[in-house]
C-alpha cells in the first residue's frame, strides 16, 4: 500500500498524504478534483507539513495487518489517533 517515500501536498492544506489509500483528500486528488505536489516524505516534514490523519490511521491499520499483530497495534492505533487529533484540533 504504501510504496516509496513521495507523498502528496495540496496548496492550502497543512497534511501531506499517502497516494494509495482511502483517504478522501488524496482520491480527490487522484480523480483530478484537488490539485497536489508529489515530494518526498522527507521534505514534506521538513516544510512543517503533518501526515493527514486519515493516511495514518490506513498506513498503520496496513502495517498491523502485515505484521499479523492485530488487537495490540488496532489498541495502538486507536489511543495515538485520539491523541494526535487532540492535538490538531484543540
Ligand atoms: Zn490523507
Amino acid at each position: 500500500m504504501h510504496k516509496g517515500d513521495k507523498v502528496l501536498i495540496t496548496k492550502a492544506g497543512k497534511y501531506y498524504h499517502y497516494m494509495d489509500d482511502d483517504c478522501p483528500t488524496t482520491s480527490r486528488i487522484l480523480s483530478g478534483r484537488t490539485a497536489a505536489t508529489k515530494i518526498l516524505e522527507t521534505e514534506a516534514k521538513r516544510r512543517g507539513y503533518t501526515l493527514c490523519r486519515h493516511c495514518a490511521k490506513e498506513y498503520a491499520e496496513d502495517l498491523a495487518e502485515r505484521k499479523g499483530c492485530g488487537t495490540a497495534a488496532i489498541l495502538f492505533l486507536t489511543a495515538g489517533i485520539s491523541a494526535f487529533s487532540a492535538w490538531v484540533f484543540y
